[in-house]
C-alpha cells in the first residue's frame, strides 16, 4: 500500500509541541536506550523518521507514541537535542486530535485562544445555571442539598456521563480502526476455525483473544505498569506521582459522578467513614501530585518537565484548583458558613465541569484510556499474528 506524503507535517505539528524533530539525524540512539521499546515496536527513531517524511498515514497507524511513558532517558542522550521524548509527547496530542471526529481536540491542541474560550464558555454556562435555577440559600445553616440537591446534581451527572462517555468512546474506536491495521496482516484461518469463529472476528481476530486478553486493559489501567519500568528511582517517582493523579482522579470522579448522592450530603460524616476517607484520599493524591508537576514544571526541575504545552497547564490548574476549592467547601462546612459554602460550591463547579467536559474526551485525560488500551491491543496483535489456527 502507498504511503500519501504531506510536506507539511513537520511545521503542522510545531502547535502539538512537536518542534526539534527536524534536527534528527536518526542514529537510532534513542531506541537503543529506551527500555520500553522492543523489537516488534520500537521507538521513538521509527516515528520520528515517519515525521521528516510526512508519513501522516503511517503515523495514524503507530501505536508506539502510547507505548512511550516520558522517561526523558532518549532526550537526555540525544547527539542532536532533538528532544526525542517530547517529540513523543507532541505525537500523542497529535494523535488524540486525530483519532477524534469532533474536531475538538484539534481546536484544543492548537488555539489558546479556543482552549481558553471552551474553559470559560463551559464555565460561564455553569455559571449561569445556578444563577437562574440554584435552590434556596438557607443561612441559618449550610443547607448544601437544599441549595443544589444532589438528585439534581445526579441527573446532570449522568448526562454528562453519558455524554462524555459516548465522546471518548467513539474517538478510541478510531483509535482501535487505526492501530489494529488491515485485517490481511493476520494468518489466515483454517476450515475449522472458519466454523469455530463464524460471526466472531473483529478485524480478523477471533473473539476469544480480545476477551482473554482484556485483563491486560485492566492491569494498565490501575497500574500503568510500563511506567515502573523505566529505570531509574527519579523515573519510578514520576510514575508514583502520575500514579496518584490518575487515582486521585478516578476515585473523585466516581464518587462525584457516580456516588454523589452519598458524597454530597448536609451531615459531616464521621472521620472514619469510607466516603469521606476516600475523599481524603483523592484530594491528598491530587494536591500532591498536581502541585509536584507544577513546580517541577516552574523550575523545569527535569527534562520530562522542560517543555510545557498550553494544555498541560490548563489540566494541572483546573485540576489543582478544583481540589483546592473542594478542601475549601470541607472547611466552611464544617465551620457553619452557608453563604461562604454555596457561594466556593459554585465557583468549584466552574472549574470542575469545564476540565471533565474538555479533558476527559478531548485533551490530556484521554491518556488515561488510549495508553492502556493500546498496551491491551498490542497484546491481542501479537498473540493473532502468532496464532496457528
Ligand atoms: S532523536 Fe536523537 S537519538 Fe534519536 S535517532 Fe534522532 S538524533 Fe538519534
Ligand atoms: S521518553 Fe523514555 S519511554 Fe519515551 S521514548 Fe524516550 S526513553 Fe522511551
Amino acid at each position: 500500500m502507498g504511503t500519501a506524503v504531506n510536506p507539511d507535517l513537520l511545521l503542522n505539528l510545531r502547535k502539538f509541541g512537536v518542534k526539534d524533530a527536524s534536527i534528527c539525524f536518526n542514529c537510532g540512539n534513542c531506541t537503543a536506550v529506551c527500555s520500553l521499546s522492543s523489537e516488534d515496536t520500537p521507538f521513538p527513531r521509527k516515528v520520528i523518521r515517519y515525521l521528516q517524511i510526512g508519513a501522516k498515514d503511517k503515523i495514524l497507524r503507530s501505536p508506539e507514541p502510547w507505548l512511550c511513558y516520558y522517561c526523558g532517558d532518549c532526550s537526555e542522550t540525544c547527539p542532536r537535542q532533538a528532544n526525542p521524548g517530547e517529540v513523543m509527547m507532541g505525537l500523542r496530542r497529535y494523535l488524540t486530535s486525530l483519532y477524534d471526529w469532533t474536531g475538538i481536540s484539534r481546536l484544543f491542541y492548537t488555539s489558546k485562544v479556543f482552549e481558553v474560550f471552551a474553559i470559560l464558555f463551559v464555565a460561564a454556562l455553569v455559571g449561569l445555571g445556578f444563577y437562574f435555577y440554584h435552590g434556596p440559600m438557607l443561612t441559618d445553616r449550610v443547607a448544601l442539598n437544599v441549595f443544589a440537591p444532589n438528585r439534581v446534581i445526579e441527573v446532570l451527572d449522568l448526562i454528562m456521563l453519558g455524554v462524555l462517555s459516548f465522546f471518548l468512546l467513539s474517538n478510541a474506536y478510531r483509535m482501535f480502526l487505526a492501530v489494529m491495521g488491515d485485517p490481511a496482516q493476520y494468518p489466515p484461518l483454517s476450515q475449522s476455525a472458519k466454523q469455530q469463529f463464524q460471526n466472531r472476528l473483529i478485524r480478523g481476530i477471533p473473539v476469544p483473544i480480545y476477551i482473554s486478553e482484556f485483563k491486560q486493559f485492566v492491569l494498565h489501567f490501575f497500574t500503568q505498569k510500563q511506567f515502573g519500568a523505566c529505570g531509574t528511582s527519579e523515573q519510578r517517582k514520576q510514575w508514583l506521582i502520575h500514579l496518584l493523579i490518575m487515582t486521585g482522579y478516578t476515585t473523585v470522579f466516581l464518587l462525584v459522578v457516580v456516588g454523589i448522592r452519598w458524597f454530597q450530603r448536609d451531615e459531616i460524616y464521621p472521620i472514619w467513614n469510607p466516603i469521606r476517607l476516600l475523599g481524603y484520599y483523592s484530594t491528598f493524591a491530587i494536591l500532591y501530585g498536581t502541585t509536584y508537576a507544577i513546580i517541577g514544571r516552574l523550575k523545569k526541575s527535569k527534562t520530562v518537565y522542560e517543555h510545557s504545552h498550553s494544555s498541560d497547564w490548563a489540566f494541572l490548574i483546573l485540576l489543582w484548583l478544583t481540589t483546592f476549592t473542594g478542601i475549601l467547601i470541607h472547611f466552611t462546612r464544617i465551620l457553619g458558613m452557608p453563604l461562604a459554602t454555596y457561594y466556593i460550591y459554585v465557583i468549584h463547579l466552574m472549574i470542575a465541569v469545564p476540565m471533565l467536559v474538555i479533558e476527559v474526551p478531548f485533551a490530556k485525560w484521554t491518556h488515561q484510556l488510549y495508553r492502556p488500551l493500546i498496551q491491551y491491543l498490542m497484546r491481542v496483535r501479537e498473540r493473532a499474528l502468532k496464532a496457528e489456527y
